[in-house]
């Protein structure tokens, strides 16, 4: 009789394995990755009403299995990794560090403060609520670290979101949001919070920026793409280009502003849209400052002619960056010249004039320009001049505080940065949360889940005011 129950009990146990591999082979779940953008913007429309039911402590469950999952160390390397090896761009440890920011440092449901009002007339409160299905376009630069950081933040404010990455960091893309849904089902998510199609194209995107489904668009990448999310007739939030100058004045600490500005500069070969992009010092102290540069990493063309030569190899003829030359390392650039040198040079560096083309494009690049200027007042003039009107992200060296706000007040940027390199910007060894998608033409700035959310009123008239 036992010995029968027991046998019972197998067979029972077997079947259910049984019946449950049956059901995961014939299970077509893709993750989130679709075969047309149709698909992956019905399935988020789908997927954002029943997040809309789930309730705030759910979605705090939800955004905490993306930080866990990408945050385990084989993966963190793994995505990392991936993104150098796909899009040619960057270092692999700088870009684990921005891949642990993303994941740390973006806040979540907690940046949605309610806001009460109260008097006479009864209770009124206003709350972050979500705006729905969001298209959010990602560059290659950070292709993981905006994925991360946007999923987090836009689905802490009850939203879904469909992504268009840029097409040479499709596989990264793809292999990315199915790590990150399939960890939010295990986190008893619904399916496809986050979605994007197999094969992104400007097609798709345009498919994309068009669907009344789609209720707000995020765009972060150079200015075409905002240009554009910006005319399709439907809110967006633009975070756009910058070429963030560095002033440094003969107050700074040299020593340090040397080793900050090598720092941020060749931080993931340069890509970041913060990093520092020209240097305007002082006349009194571009020696000094040159020279712990170089200690610091930092090779020298002290030659004009070799300056442009190497400009001219890194250039397209209407002077926009050589995409396939965009982050690479400093070795790799002086290549070009048939200059050798060793992996502990990070950043190239040249005396230029302030309007020498090194200055006035964005280029993405470990190469740094240094402008020679006879006082501070002048250089804040220069640096506001270069940064043209971006009001992307500034950083100075100095301890004159009346200058420092000088110039934050001058350049309006959305990030100035203080005696430290730019990414003390972005949380990166300096106060605030993390964000890779800096809102500077549409005015959200460092955006969090707020920004991804609009703003609704509830009224109760004449009750529950209790002062
Ligand atoms: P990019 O503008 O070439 O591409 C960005 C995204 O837009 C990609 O997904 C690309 O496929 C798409 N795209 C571009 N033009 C398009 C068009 N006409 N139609 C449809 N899709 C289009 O930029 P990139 O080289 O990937 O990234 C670097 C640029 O992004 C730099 O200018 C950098 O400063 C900027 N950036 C800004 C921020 C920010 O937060 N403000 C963050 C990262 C990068």
């Amino acid at each position: 009789m036992e010995l029968d129950l027991i046998q019972e009990m197998i067979k029972q146990v077997l079947d259910e394995i049984k019946t449950e591999g049956i059901e995961v082979s014939t299970n077509e779940y893709e993750y989130g990755v679709f075969d047309s953008m149709a698909e992956a913007i019905d399935a988020s429309e789908k997927a954002q009403r029943e997040l809309f039911e789930c309730s705030v402590q759910q979605r705090d469950k939800f955004v905490d299995a993306i930080r866990a999952e990408v945050l385990k160390k084989e993966n963190l390397e793994m995505i990392s990794q991936d993104a150098v090896e796909e899009t040619k761009i960057g270092r692999v440890e700088d870009k684990i560090i921005k891949n642990r920011v993303a994941a740390e440092n973006t806040p979540g449901t907690e940046d949605l403060k309610t806001r009460a009002i109260t008097g006479e007339d009864g209770l009124t409160i206003e709350e972050y609520c979500p705006f729905g299905v969001i298209g959010s376009i990602t560059p290659t630069t950070n292709p993981t670290e905006t994925l991360i950081n946007n999923s987090i933040s836009m689905i802490a404010g009850g939203n879904t979101v469909v992504f268009s990455p840029h097409p040479r960091a499709k596989k990264v893309s793809i292999k990315l949001i199915k790590m990150m849904n399939k960890a939010l089902e295990e986190a008893g998510a619904p399916r496809n919070l986050i979605t994007m199609v197999k094969e992104p194209s400007i097609e798709n995107t345009q498919i994309m920026m068009n669907s009344p489904k789609v209720r707000l668009l995020v765009a972060t990448g150079g200015p075409a793409i905002v240009k554009q999310v910006l005319s399709a007739g439907k809110k967006a939030i633009g975070a756009g280009a910058g070429n963030p100058p560095v002033v440094v004045d003969e107050t700074a600490d040299i020593e340090k502003a040397a080793k900050d500005i090598v720092s941020g500069a060749s931080f993931d070969n340069n890509v970041p849209c913060i990093a520092e992009k020209e240097v305007f010092a002082v006349d009194s102290i571009v020696d000094q400052l040159v020279y712990h540069m170089k200690k610091n990493g930092a090779y020298e063309i002290t030659s004009p002619e070799v300056i442009d030569q190497l400009d001219k190899a890194v250039s397209k003829e209407n002077g926009k960056p050589n995409p396939a030359l965009v982050g690479k390392s400093a070795k790799e650039l002086l290549a070009q010249i048939g200059i050798t040198v060793g992996d502990d040079i990070k950043l190239i560096i040249a005396r230029t004039n302030k309007n020498h083309h090194l200055v006035t494009e964005e280029m993405l690049m470990p190469i740094l320009p240094i402008v020679s200027v006879s006082d501070v007042d002048t250089a804040i003039d220069w640096a506001y001049e270069a940064e043209a009107g971006n009001r992307h992200t500034a950083i100075m060296h100095s301890k004159n505080v009346d200058k420092l706000t000088k110039m934050a007040k001058k350049l309006e940027a959305t990030i100035f940065v203080k005696n430290a390199p730019s990414y003390a910007g972005i949380g990166v060894g300096g106060e605030g949360h993390t964000t890779f998608t800096i809102a500077g033409p549409t005015g959200e700035g460092i955006t969090s889940a707020k920004s991804f959310c609009r703003i609704r009123r509830c009224v109760m008239s004449e009750a529950l005011n209790i002062r």
